[in-house]
């Protein structure tokens, strides 16, 4: 855990969240602000800054996020319509929180990513 990031204070339950989906890698909970009718947020368990600051030693546990990510979507009903899996990375993605995540969105059309 990383003092004073709020992806390990809600994996730790300091901050309370909707958890979803939980395993020893990563856990999955609800956006609190949702852009989407479905909108879930996957997180590795062990705090990862950016991709930049991951390496070869992560690349499974970031294909497991995005199969997470899938079964999430298939459990909600999405996975047929379709769904958007989103990394913000940086300023100009608008990212605000500096805890690897996986943005799950879908039940609505989506249109062009911006
Ligand atoms: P980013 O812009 O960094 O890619 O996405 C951060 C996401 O975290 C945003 O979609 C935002 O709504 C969500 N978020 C921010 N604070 C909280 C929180 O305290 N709890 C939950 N569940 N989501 C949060
Ligand atoms: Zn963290």
């Amino acid at each position: 855990m990383t003092a004073d990031c709020l992806f390990c204070k809600i994996v730790a339950g300091d901050i309370p969240s909707t958890e979803v989906y939980r395993d020893d890698r990563v856990m999955a909970f609800e956006d609190i602000s949702p852009s989407a009718p479905q909108h879930v947020l996957v997180v590795p368990v062990a705090h990862i800054t950016f991709l930049r600051t991951a390496d070869e030693s992560h690349e499974s546990l970031i294909g497991h996020m995005a199969l997470v990510a899938d079964r999430i979507a298939a459990e909600r009903g999405v996975q047929s319509s379709g769904f958007r899996l989103t990394i913000n990375q940086g300023p100009d993605s608008g990212q605000a929180v500096d805890h690897l995540h996986l943005h799950m969105t879908g039940g609505r059309k989506l249109g062009p990513i911006a």
